[in-house]
């Protein structure tokens, strides 16, 4: 059994051959979308889109699930956007990773519990991460994000 990835609402499988495709949107201007071809390996970050739409440096977008529409940007942890992986032994993950366009961070989690972190931006997330686990409310989550985003 090969890794999988899943959308987190409709468990629709978002690879196909050697990418995870995802549609995003630029926050703000809805109307800069299109699909997004990501590379499956943690903390691989080539993507690829049509030319005629780019992921700007900085800038958030919005993700969202090709087959069902749901949005993917996690409403916990802010600027991160979660999938689903299962990994070749069935096991179950999150995914996180960062909107914002640029931005090299991926954590891998399961439970409670950080199984795997990559990317060189891993830090600027990194205690924000650790200190949220631990809360379940969404303000106190952006306060946190304010107090430990560099
Ligand atoms: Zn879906």
């Amino acid at each position: 059994m090969a890794v999988e990835y899943l959308c987190k609402v409709c468990r629709g499988h978002l690879n196909v051959k050697t990418s995870i495709i995802l549609a995003a949107a630029n926050l703000s201007d809805r109307s800069q979308k299109g699909l997004v071809y990501l590379n499956p390996e943690l903390g691989n970050y080539t993507k690829t889109t049509h030319p005629t739409f780019d992921i700007k440096e900085g800038e958030e977008y919005i993700y969202s699930c090709p087959i069902c529409g749901a949005q993917l940007n996690s409403m916990k942890y802010l600027h991160m956007v979660r999938i689903l992986m299962v990994d070749d032994s069935g096991k179950e993950f999150n995914i996180y990773f960062s909107g914002i366009g640029g931005e090299k961070c991926t954590f891998k989690v399961r439970g409670n519990k950080i199984e795997q972190k990559a990317g060189p931006d891993v830090k600027i997330y990194d205690k924000y991460f650790e200190v949220l686990r631990k809360t379940e409310s969404t303000f106190k989550s952006l306060l946190i994000l304010q107090a430990y985003r560099i």
